[in-house]
């Protein structure tokens, strides 16, 4: 969730030291992944194998240009493969996509506060992910107990890690405003609009089944509906079939067909 997080300097200091680099990662793709990801992520597992093929070299090419770290814990291969399914996922539409507003992925234990702590009370610590600001830009953030539930839990319609990667397409055009300039067509933009603050005004009336927080701002509408779209696009495609039409249109890509 993008949190725009005040930036501390002692947050920095145990930040710093605490952060451990990743292993180096395979050059190819590891064949046993192929196994791993028809297990764990629905999107691979409904592709053509020409597709799935394509979608190993898009993983590959997103681990050699980005790095996953992992914080206080030891980073297993497991959550480098959601993390690079995570990404390719919204971009897989596209030819051709490279993060450049993204450097590093860092895989924090636990869920945290706004001061980036995991180890606080677990009451206040309700973060699963944000894309950072100010010392923290071109960072990212996620909860590993987050990353791993987006993809394990089939019947809900969110995914942490895919939000966040939507958060960064959105950015591309130089603000996180939930318009993506880069990714729909001009005549776009005033129907998107207009959709968009339709579809949130009827989350706030409590007469829609899309996550209650997309109905918070354009920016997290955006990336609450795009969870949904890319976790049960059957569902999203019958209940929404305008928004489904829409989101289609900006990601290159019909997630049914
Ligand atoms: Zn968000």
């Amino acid at each position: 969730m993008a949190y725009i997080i005040p930036i501390v300097l002692i947050v920095i200091v145990f930040f710093l030291l605490s952060r451990k680099r990743t292993k180096k990662q395979p050059k190819s793709f590891p064949k046993h992944w192929h196994e791993l990801l028809l297990k764990n992520v629905a999107f691979y597992k409904k592709l053509k194998e020409e597709k799935q093929l394509i979608f190993q070299k898009r993983m590959m090419l997103f681990l050699q240009e980005i790095n996953v770290e992992a914080v206080q814990f030891e980073l297993k291969e497991f959550d480098t493969i959601l993390v690079a399914a995570s990404a390719v996922i919204p971009v897989f539409g596209f030819k051709e996509w490279h993060y450049n507003n993204l450097s590093t992925v860092l895989i924090y234990p636990d869920y945290f506060d706004e001061n980036l702590s995991f180890t606080a009370d677990v009451q206040g610590r309700k973060i699963a992910g944000l894309v950072g600001t100010g010392r923290f830009k071109n960072q990212m953030i996620l909860s590993r107990k987050a990353l791993h539930h987006g993809f394990r839990n089939a019947t809900d319609k969110g995914n942490t890690a895919i939000h966040e990667f939507v958060h960064l397409l959105d950015h591309t055009d130089g603000a996180t405003d939930g318009i993506p300039e880069r990714l729909l067509e001009h005549q776009y933009i005033a129907p998107w609009l207009a959709l968009m603050h339709k579809e949130m005004e009827a989350i706030n009336n409590d007469t829609s089944d899309i996550r209650s927080y997309g109905g918070t701002s354009q920016t997290e509408f955006f990336a609450v509906a795009s969870e949904y779209f890319f976790e049960r696009p059957t569902l999203f495609k019958r209940k929404h079939p305008e928004l489904y039409a829409m989101l289609a249109t900006c990601f290159g890509t019909d997630t049914i067909s």
